[in-house]
């Protein structure tokens, strides 16, 4: 499966740890990433990342219209709710494409959490039979 993340500056830490904690299963996955948050991330757990633009320069929107062309199956998208952010109209966009196409979606490490057991245990593979590649 294509999985995508991005996290705000405020989450980046978290993003890390929670990619460390999850390497296991994340590297069965092709991971993308927007610039900062996936650098930090193979970093950290040397998972091999296809980095897009850093979210300012329009990384989220290369993620995007990825989703619109359903080659993301995916999103783990932590946000940081308390800090407005000069990109959160292309945000919107990003999780109204996800409506649109169906692609499962956290915002937060409960939900993320939630979707990497589903994608371990195999929930999710009904996005390769909807979306064949
Ligand atoms: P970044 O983008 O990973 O390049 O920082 C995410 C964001 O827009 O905060």
């Amino acid at each position: 499966m294509n999985i995508a993340i991005i996290a705000h500056d405020a989450k980046k830490e978290l993003m890390t740890q929670f990619c460390i904690a999850y390497c296991g299963i994340l590297s069965r996955h092709n991971i993308y990433a927007t610039g900062t948050t996936g650098k930090m991330v193979a970093e950290a757990t040397g998972l091999d990342i296809t980095r897009f633009l850093s979210g300012k320069q329009g990384g989220d929107q290369q993620i995007a219209s990825r989703i619109a062309c359903n080659e993301i199956d995916v999103l783990l998208i932590f946000r940081d709710p308390l800090t407005a952010k000069p990109n959160e109209p292309n945000e919107a966009t990003l999780l109204r494409l996800c409506d649109v196409h169906n692609v499962p979606v956290a915002t937060n490490i409960a939900t993320a959490e939630a979707l990497i057991h589903s994608l371990a245990r195999g929930d999710l593979d009904w996005r390769d039979i909807v979306n064949p590649k």
